[in-house]
């Protein structure tokens, strides 16, 4: 067939600028699950992403950005736009006092930052171990665990404004930060993340407050962990929990803890006595999901065809091989009736769902 001009100079600049076509994204998330992609761009400096940018911007295409692609449940129809995949690598580091300011590319895989840092005695980043995923999803979720956010360390966020058509550096404030929320979040189609400046401490403070983090010290005869030990039991815990990504396909948890109000938290409790609740001020409580979906709904475990939930954690559903993105939604929205049922509790999905 004879290429008209048009397509000529599209299959051109395809060539030139590595945008592929109708390419399949399962492989591209922890899930293993979702159609193709209409253009796919594998961004790996700032070069790639203005190209990339440009043409969506010319083509009036519209534009999601992967990283890990482990928060992430990809429709079965594909995403009918350009999927750009964020590969920009690089890590500085710069010593300020007792501080350390690292800044890496949002390509990075985050738990090798997690790692590098607490190799090199920097705190702050100890509790945000065993996450998977890169750095660029860090801000956009607020990721958090086990007592520690990632607000708690962004100093900055450097972006390319899709709107205004410039690079930007946000302060933590302008990020907008909530419980695993963001401006990024909220506004998806503003900024690109290219990098993500951390301040670390020399001189910090471990916070092990958590259940889970105690019963693991007292089971090692720990007292005063070090760093290296903060992040060895956290690897331990998540690992316990949480299926391997080389066995199952899963995003991890697939929906938010709850936060409810502390009336409501009581009205539960009368309930379910034993039900364990974690007050966030005097008006809010929060509620371990897992404790319900496992204790109240009997979800902790189950399978059917080719979906379910993972034995050791009810909030985590997994793709047993071959699952579509229609069966994990399927069971998810009975997860959702289902709680909402038992406790009137209107849960949220937190894996992000792209079509
Ligand atoms: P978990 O430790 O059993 O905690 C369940 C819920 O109880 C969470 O909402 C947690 O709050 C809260 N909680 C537990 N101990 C607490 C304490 N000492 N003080 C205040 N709140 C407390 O939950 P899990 O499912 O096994 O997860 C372990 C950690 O990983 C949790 O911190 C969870 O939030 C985190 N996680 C984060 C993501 C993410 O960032 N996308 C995904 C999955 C799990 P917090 O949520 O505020 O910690």
């Amino acid at each position: 067939m004879e290429l008209t001009p048009v397509h000529q100079h599209l299959a051109q600049t395809f060539q030139q600028m590595k945008i592929q076509e109708h390419v399949i994204l399962k492989d591209y998330t922890t899930f293993k699950i979702g159609g193709p992609a209409r253009f796919f761009c594998i961004v790996k400096n700032e070069d790639d992403l203005i190209e990339a940018f440009n043409f969506s911007k010319k083509n009036k295409i519209k534009m999601f950005v992967i990283g890990g692609g482990s928060n992430l449940l990809i429709a079965d129809a594909g995403y009918d736009g350009m999927v750009i995949k964020m590969d920009i690598s690089g890590k500085k580091y710069i010593e300020e006092g007792d501080f350390v300011k690292v800044t890496a590319g949002a390509g990075e895989n985050w738990d090798k930052l997690v790692e590098e840092t607490v190799e090199k005695g920097l705190y702050g980043l100890e509790n945000l171990s065993n996450i998977p995923g890169t750095v660029g999803a860090t801000p956009v979720q607020n990721i958090g665990a086990y007592g520690s956010e990632a607000k708690d360390v962004i100093e900055s966020v450097y972006v390319l404004d899709i709107i205004k058509d410039e690079y930007k550096t946000l302060t933590n404030v302008e990020c907008d930060f909530d419980y695993r929320d963001s401006f990024f979040k909220k506004n998806p189609q503003r900024y690109i993340i290219i990098s993500v400046t951390f301040k670390l401490n020399k001189k910090g403070k471990l916070n092990f407050n958590y259940k889970d983090i105690q019963e693991a010290l007292s089971a090692k005869k720990i007292k005063n962990p070090n760093l290296k030990q903060m992040r060895e039991i956290i690897i331990d815990i998540r690992n316990r929990k949480l299926p391997n990504l080389k066995t199952y396909g899963t995003a991890g948890s697939f929906f938010k803890n709850v936060i409810v109000s502390s009336i409501k938290a009581k009205e539960l409790l009368d309930k379910y006595p034993e039900m364990i609740v974690h007050a966030v001020n005097n008006k809010k409580t929060k509620i371990p999901l897992a404790w319900i979906l496992d204790h109240v709904c009997g979800f902790r475990g189950v399978k059917k065809g080719n979906v379910g939930t993972y034995q050791n954690q009810a909030l985590v559903l997994i793709n047993y091989g071959n699952a579509n993105a229609k069966e994990i939604i399927d069971l998810a929205q009975k997860m959702v009736d289902k709680v909402y049922e038992e406790t009137g509790i209107e849960i949220e999905p937190e894996v992000e769902y792209l079509e």
